[in-house]
């Protein structure tokens, strides 16, 4: 019997391996990752340095741990390059995998940043680049960051909280103005700046120029923002390159239904990369009742996703915060 194939092993991927062994532990299922397969939650890689926390630190289990606690197949380091949905089975830089069920937890790629210049910009999404990242914060102070949303605002608390100066440029009039009305913003940039953060509202930055010392960003007003370190925190955006090629309906997010069920009906699409009935939520509570849902359709028992009310909490202790 081929396997339930699992694309991604992030936690809407290995949620749903835990998700699908609490009720079936038999079922062949196999992971395709193109990371290196460690499970972690992804929101810690924003407050690590305040837990005082390593990036290996982070990680919760090894793939072979995974591979032992779940009775999964885990194939980490490995690229899903094409889906053939009439013949069942994805092409992989390993050779053909061939599926009964395909399940794709593909997440989102950073929005690239479109600087002009020779600088470096470094972005975090996954446990892989915030180990780079944090490599290359050692022994060096000051950082840029690009965007004020959830995640700019997140990393500039906790960098700042760590002793390090911090510059955010934001194009809004205040930080997370899509989620937050102007007077809890402006309570949260005043806090913020109160630890250090220098804000840069209505302004985007054009270019970024490596220097003797760092790194030179040059905004949209002319003015200079100096940083050894620059980070872009500009959004994500789900992919759904793979699932489009397949011939899968494809818009913000890989279209699916309420049972997660892409346009083809043995494909389906949960977390960052998944659109249901319109909405793509890119937060971890949607994607756990996603896969308790799935989990339960892949079982045989057809069940629609059900959202309770689900609060971001977002991670800055010099203002806490959570928006409904
Ligand atoms: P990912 O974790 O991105 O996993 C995608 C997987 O797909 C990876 O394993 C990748 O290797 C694999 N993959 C992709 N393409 C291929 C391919 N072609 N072949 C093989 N493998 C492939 N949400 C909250 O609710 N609260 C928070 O506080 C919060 N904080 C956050 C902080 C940060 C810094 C970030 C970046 C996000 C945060 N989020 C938060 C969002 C939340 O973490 C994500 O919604 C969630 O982790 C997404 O999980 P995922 O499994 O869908 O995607």
């Amino acid at each position: 019997m081929n396997p339930i194939v699992i694309i991604g092993s992030g936690m809407a991927g290995y949620g749903l391996v835990r998700e699908l062994r609490k009720r079936d532990r038999d079922t062949p299922i196999s992971v395709i990752t193109a990371d290196d397969g460690r499970a972690y939650a992804k929101p810690n890689l924003s407050n690590a340095l305040a837990a005082g926390k390593s990036p290996e630190q982070l990680a919760s289990q090894t793939p072979e741990q995974m591979v032992e606690a779940q009775n999964v197949r885990v194939l980490s380091h490995t690229r899903v390059s094409a889906i053939d949905p009439a013949a069942r089975i994805v092409a992989t830089d390993q050779g053909a995998i061939a599926y009964s069920k395909l399940v794709l937890a593909l997440g989102a790629d950073p929005i690239p940043h479109g600087l002009t210049g020779n600088g470096a910009v470094f972005s975090v999404n996954d446990l892989g680049d915030y180990t780079r990242f944090r490599a290359a914060l050692a022994g060096k102070h000051h950082v840029a960051i690009l965007g004020g949303g959830l995640i700019g605002c997140e990393f500039a608390n906790d960098l700042a909280g760590a002793g390090h100066g911090v510059s955010v440029v934001h194009p809004g009039l205040w930080p997370l103005e899509r989620l937050l009305p102007e007077a809890m913003g402006q309570a949260l940039a005043d806090a913020l700046a109160a630890k250090g953060v220098d804000w840069h509202f209505g302004r985007k930055a054009q270019a970024v120029e490596q220097t003797l010392s760092g790194q030179r960003l040059t905004l949209d007003d002319g003015s200079v923002v100096e940083a050894d370190l620059v980070l872009s925190a500009i959004g994500l955006r789900s992919r759904t390159t793979l699932a489009a090629g397949a011939g899968l309906k494809v818009n913000r997010g890989i279209v699916v239904d309420r049972h997660l069920a892409s346009s083809d009906p043995d494909i389906h699409a949960v977390g960052d990369c998944a659109e249901v009935e319109g909405l793509v939520l890119p937060f971890v509570m949607p994607l756990l009742q996603q896969v308790k849902a799935l989990a339960a359709t892949l079982t045989g028992q057809p069940t629609q996703v059900a959202y309770p009310a689900m609060p971001v909490v977002v991670k800055t202790p010099a203002c806490p915060l959570a928006v409904l």
